[in-house]
């Protein structure tokens, strides 16, 4: 089987040619000159909302829609929320503020400061994405950031409830009922309804994912985490059937889902394809998945596993599941990943709906250049400094002089002169 070559990832639920970065740019637009107006009006364009009801819930609704639930729903979502709290906390807790005295009387260090104010974005076009509001809304709350506002499109003009429900228990402090660019348009640059937030963070479709990159500058955003990705590594003892059943478990995403499969056994590779033949008719999610598996579907024959682990680092995929006799030594193998899923007993499902890890992860190769959401992306690590000792402000003050100087800044020269001439009692002419 020849090595196949990555095709350009596409949007075609929305048209093959569908121009998003210049559909994105009209709607953020027509929102920064018309507030509310604009988000109602693409509310009931794209998600079929009637204008009149309005997208803020109050607390009272919010109680309302979640009394619908089914309870066993509720203690699922409490058992997962449960997970990502302490997955978020122990790494929140390896993230220490530190001072250092770097030489005598020179003190030097380092604070997380929680960001002020967040806007979530909750995926719900196709499916509801509840998961999406503990790895998003909840992991903020463990960074400590005091306030979260949190939106979720109705789905063809009705309330998600269960994601209303997650995002209630995962501790969002306003809801709105808002999807796709206007939710991350009106959080970014604030309506006559939502304030401003100073940073947006959630996964989303190809819409979202335009979105906070073209209102990047105006607030600053996680990371950019477009429709999802999988990419399985399997060696001749994975079992194919399992290798079939995990890519389809993610093409059914939506129909712009990578799943790949990069393989050093030519009969684990055939026996795979022929199971996803197999299994798709049966799927609900067929059309979806199956739209997947025909546009972006690739099983890509390898020599040897470094050679997988190579090929699988240019891909830089979101998910990268390893089904190989050593899973682990993809750790070491590899660095180009969001998340990585070690061995038969780990899918990727499970780090989407449960285990505890964030789902939202780097996508179109962002993991060359950034992990996924966690508490880190939620807090500002500012520096500080302090100079207690009269000497040693005196020398910084001449290197700085020097410094400053070298580089034609007679202004910032002044400064350290001052501190010289004051200190050390060297000369000082203004
Ligand atoms: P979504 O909430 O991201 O998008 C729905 C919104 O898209 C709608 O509210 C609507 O406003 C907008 N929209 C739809 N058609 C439009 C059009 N023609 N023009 C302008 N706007 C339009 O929900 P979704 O569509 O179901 O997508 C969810 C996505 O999130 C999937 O692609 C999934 O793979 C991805 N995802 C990614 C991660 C990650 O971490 N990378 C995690 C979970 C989900």
């Amino acid at each position: 089987m020849p090595l196949t070559v990555p095709p350009p990832i596409l949007t075609p639920d929305f048209g093959p040619k569908a121009d998003v970065p210049s559909i994105v740019k009209g709607v953020i637009d027509d929102i920064r000159q018309n507030g509310d107006a604009a988000v109602k009006k693409y509310s009931q364009q794209f998600d079929k909302w009637d204008p009149k009801a309005g997208f803020k819930l109050s607390q009272e609704k919010v109680d309302e829609i979640i009394s619908q639930v089914d309870p066993q729903i509720i203690s699922d979502i409490k058992e997962v929320q449960a997970n990502v709290r302490k997955f978020a906390q122990a790494q929140k807790d390896h993230l220490q503020d530190f001072e250092i005295e770097m030489s005598p009387g020179v003190h030097l260090g380092q604070r997380n400061i929680p960001i002020a104010s967040v806007g979530a974005y909750i995926p719900g076009g196709r499916y509801p994405l509840l998961a999406s509001a503990h790895m998003t809304i909840l992991t903020a709350k463990v960074a400590g950031v005091p306030n979260v506002v949190a939106c979720t499109p109705p789905i063809a003009g009705q309330i998600p409830a269960n994601t209303v429900a997650a995002m209630h228990m995962a501790g969002a402090d306003h809801i709105y009922l808002l999807g796709g660019v206007q939710a991350v348009a009106a959080m970014a640059l604030g309506t006559e309804t939502i304030d401003v937030c100073d940073f947006i963070a959630g996964p989303g479709n190809a819409f979202v994912a335009e979105a906070k990159k073209q209102l990047f500058g105006n607030i600053g955003i996680d990371l950019l985490a477009g429709p999802t990705e999988v990419l399985i590594v399997a060696d001749e003892k994975a079992d194919p059937y399992m290798c079939a059943v995990d890519l389809l478990s993610q093409a059914e995403h939506g129909p712009d889902t990578p799943a790949v499969l990069i393989t050093n056994s030519e009969q684990v590779g055939r026996e795979t394809i022929q199971h996803i033949e197999n299994l798709l008719p049966n799927l609900s999610t067929r059309e979806l998945a199956g739209t997947s598996w025909k546009n972006f579907g690739e099983v890509i024959l390898v020599r040897d596993l470094p050679s997988a682990y190579a090929l699988a680092d240019q891909y830089a995929s979101e998910h990268v599941q390893i089904l190989t006799e050593n899973p682990r030594e993809a750790l070491t193998a590899m660095k180009n990943y969001g998340s990585l899923f070690l061995g038969a007993n780990t899918c990727v499902s499970y780090g989407d709906k449960c285990i505890g890890t964030n789902h939202v992860l780097p996508t179109r190769k962002a993991a060359k250049y950034t992990g996924g959401l966690w508490v880190g992306k939620y807090l500002k690590t500012c520096t500080y400094q302090e100079v207690t000792d009269d000497q040693a402000s005196g020398r910084l003050g001449e290197l700085c002089a020097r410094s400053a100087r070298a580089e034609n800044f007679e202004g910032h020269a002044r400064s350290g002169d001052l501190r010289a001439h004051m200190l050390l009692g060297r000369k000082y002419d203004w």
